[in-house]
């Protein structure tokens, strides 16, 4: 089902007033996954340099929170003075990881240098020890042993990722489910939709005038039915599990401004009960209470614990009521919910990474969250291997003159071509 964001909240965020600051510390990695953007090539980065870029990520973003990725973080030999650093500037530090190397030492170290949150990214198409070749649901224990772990640890929190493939788009409302029942640990989820450059077809690529191999690059496909994945398909098979899921906001695309490239849902429920979704006054109120009393927008991980006090969002939010109705007649029935200290907000992220449209442009997320510094700049990080192998962005040019005429007439929403 097309997702028509008229009805949704755009996320305020801009390049300079963003909650999220990424900071790449290694590209060095344990496991291969499919959906990487991420190529060994120059191994893990000085703590100098990183604290430099923190500061520098400060000054110019405004973040609430530091994203540290990679490749995998928890490889670099100075992780937790990393995480130290994050928190000695007053920002929260999150760790993007595959958990290969997660045990209960490494957690508590982390804690103990004040790691806020964990974004623990399993899917099928990794090359996991002792889990290769497992399928979506066979994960999920995988995934229970960490939220044990973290449960034991406590004062983390944590984020579950997937990338979505056409194998396992199926399985998105069963993770919702899983972290649903795990929702005292877990307080978001992400799904990012896995794209790649297209190699095959009349797709010419450029970089500096000269025309590129997009084969160079590690997220590169002949096969374009692989990258066709939208939000709304991932939002469609949430349905499944979760009739009444809705999203309450987003960020568009560059070229698309009506494709939700970020797609945003909070869902208010407890252990073993869903209360619905917020609607986007909610998100609305929340991102802008937050930025006027704190200075900053609100990350999508952040919940504060207001128990059953969420249902009186229900005055602004229509989308809150039913959930409001429904919990009251579980009160009526069974008067100890009111206890329940389970019932909180969990996050959903959607992520439509870039789509490569058929005149060769690039649709990336308007506003992108995820910027990385490259040379002093700041650049997507999805796109960062383009700069490390050929120093600029690559340019795609689509040899067939239909195709371009098609793509640009579906931007400027001309009656001959389908939206894009
Ligand atoms: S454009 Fe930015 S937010 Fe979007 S996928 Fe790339 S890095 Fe992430």
């Amino acid at each position: 089902m097309r997702i028509d964001t008229r009805n949704l909240y755009r996320l305020p965020w801009s390049v300079n007033d963003n909650p999220i600051g990424w900071l790449e510390v290694t590209d060095k990695c344990n496991i291969v996954c499919k959906g990487c953007y991420r190529e060994e090539l120059e191994g893990h980065r000085p703590l100098d340099v990183l604290e430099e870029e923190v500061r520098r990520l400060k000054e110019l973003r405004n973040p609430d929170s530091i994203c540290i990725a990679g490749g995998e973080p928890l490889l670099h030999p100075q992780i937790c003075d990393i995480v130290a650093y994050v928190n000695s500037l007053g920002l929260k530090a999150a760790i993007l990881t595959n958990a290969v190397n997660l045990d209960e030492n490494l957690a508590r170290e982390l804690k103990r240098a004040g790691v806020y949150n964990l974004k623990l990214h399993i899917d099928q198409w990794q090359s996991r020890p002792h889990h290769k070749r497992k399928t979506e649901v066979e994960l999920m224990d995988l995934r229970q042993s960490y939220v044990e772990l973290l449960r034991k640890v406590g004062g983390i929190d944590a984020t579950f990722g997937a990338t979505v493939y056409r194998e396992n788009l199926q399985y998105v409302g069963d993770i919702l489910a899983w972290a649903q029942k795990n929702i005292d640990v877990v307080s978001g989820l992400i799904f990012l939709t896995f794209r790649a450059v297209p190699t095959g077809g009349e797709v010419e690529l450029y970089a500096g005038g000269k025309r590129v191999d997009p084969k160079e690059l590690r997220y590169s496909t002949n096969d374009a039915t692989e990258v066709g994945i939208t939000a709304a398909d991932v939002l469609d098979s949430m349905r499944r599990v979760y009739p009444d899921v809705r999203a309450s906001s987003f960020l568009g695309g560059t070229m698309c401004p009506d494709t939700p490239k970020w797609l945003l849902l909070t869902h208010i429920a407890s252990s073993d009960r869903s209360y619905g979704f917020v609607g986007p006054r909610t998100m609305e109120l929340a991102q802008t209470f937050h930025h006027a009393v704190f200075g900053k927008y609100l990350t999508h991980g952040d919940r504060p614990r207001l128990g059953p006090g969420y249902f009186g969002l229900s005055a602004i939010d229509p989308a809150v009521r039913p959930g409001l109705r429904r919990w009251a007649t579980d009160l009526a029935r069974r008067p100890w919910r009111l206890f329940d200290r389970t019932l909180t907000t969990q996050s959903v992220l959607i992520l439509q990474g870039p789509d490569h449209l058929e005149d060769g442009t690039v649709d990336m997320c308007d506003s992108c969250p995820d910027m990385a510094f490259f040379e002093g700049k700041l650049y997507p990080s999805c796109r960062l291997d383009e700069l490390r192998k050929w120093g600029t962005l690559a340019n795609a040019h689509h040899t067939d003159a239909d195709a371009r005429r098609r793509a640009e007439s579906a931007r400027q929403k001309l009656p001959i071509a389908p939206p894009c």
